[in-house]
């Protein structure tokens, strides 16, 4: 069976744990992960939400903080603040900076995305084809009032979400690059002869919207041949982890699985999906979309993969 999930950051990665949990043999998972969170800084180039499935599937990620290298040190943070070197909102771990330093590289060879992040793969063989959503350069801005002087200005979604932890109120997300970009090749490609697309349950807005908003991947996903099952990253009216609130307020969708959903859309009326999980007592009603209620908490690979089967179960394969 081939198997392709749209997915972000943490939510995504820890998602892509259950697929594989539930995988059987022969099965092929495609990943089609966001780009939008990507971000220069301090000359290399940053995939926040590629590196967090990266590691998380390859075993390199530090489980406490979810995000970043384990183990990490940060010599070269501390020595960048020493310089006075803007920005110091972000921490780049020792470790870390070599993966972006491998990037830049190749990126600057003339290397695709796609093609870097395959490379960078090799390392780590996280068992998923991981593919950006895009090859292109694609960068989530947010309007807010900047809390440096007080001006509404759109700002790096980086900016917003670790300098000023989502505290601004967002009045709108902008996708910077996204009139001039494509979608990735492989990414239509995984669509189109998957057996299953799966949602994961990432931000919709800031990772699933941004994916399915590059161009080319809602005309992919309207005819992809499978079903489109996602799951909810609402339980019981709150974001599981993370500050995915914020955000759903900026685009006045209700914080609740039935609000999501609806976000979301029916695939049958120009939307996103055929199935939607949510989780027990979240009952949620979504017009042409069939909804089932199934524990959603990602607490360790074989309750995710319980999970993951539930989406087949809906999706009918
Ligand atoms: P980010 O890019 O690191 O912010 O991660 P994602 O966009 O992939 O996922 C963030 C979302 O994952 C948040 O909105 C959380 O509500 C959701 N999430 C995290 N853990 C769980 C969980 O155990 N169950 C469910 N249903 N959602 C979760
Ligand atoms: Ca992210």
């Amino acid at each position: 069976m081939k198997v392709t999930v749209l997915v972000g950051g943490v939510g995504g990665a820890r998602f892509l744990q259950g697929v594989k949990a539930a995988a059987g043999p022969g099965d092929e998972i495609r990943a089609v992960v966001n780009v939008g969170d990507d971000i220069w800084m301090h000359g290399l180039r940053v995939c926040p939400d590629l590196d967090t499935c990266m590691y998380t599937l390859g075993e390199g990620i530090d489980p406490e903080r979810g995000w970043g290298r384990a183990k990490e040190t940060w010599s070269v943070r501390e020595e960048l603040e020493a310089y006075g070197a803007d920005p110091t909102w972000f921490g780049l771990g020792d470790r870390d900076v070599a993966t972006h330093l491998v990037r830049t590289r190749m990126l600057r060879a003339g290397y695709p995305l796609s093609q870097v992040t395959a490379a960078l793969c090799a390392r780590w063989q996280p068992g998923v084809d991981l593919v950006p959503a895009s090859d292109d350069r694609i960068e989530t801005h947010v309007v807010v009032d900047d809390p440096t002087d007080g001006a509404r200005r759109a700002i790096h979604f980086q900016e917003w979400w670790v300098r000023h932890r989502a505290v601004p109120r967002a009045y709108s997300f902008v996708s910077i690059g996204r009139d001039q970009a494509t979608a990735c090749p492989d990414a239509l490609a995984a669509v189109a002869d998957a057996d299953v697309v799966l949602v994961a349950p990432s931000n919709p807005v800031v990772s699933v919207h941004t994916i399915v908003d590059v161009p080319g991947m809602r005309p992919a996903l309207s005819a992809a041949p499978g079903k489109i099952v996602g799951v909810s990253p609402i339980v019981d009216g709150h974001a599981v982890r993370g500050m995915a609130e914020a955000c759903l307020a900026a685009v006045d969708v209700p914080v609740s699985a039935e609000g999501v959903g609806r976000f979301h859309g029916a695939r049958s009326t120009g939307g996103l999906l055929d199935g939607w999980l949510v989780a027990p007592g979240d009952g949620a009603e979504v017009p042409g979309v069939e909804v089932r209620e199934v524990p959603l908490m990602m607490t360790d690979s074989e309750t995710t993969a319980a999970m993951v089967r539930a989406a087949y179960e809906v999706a009918g394969v």
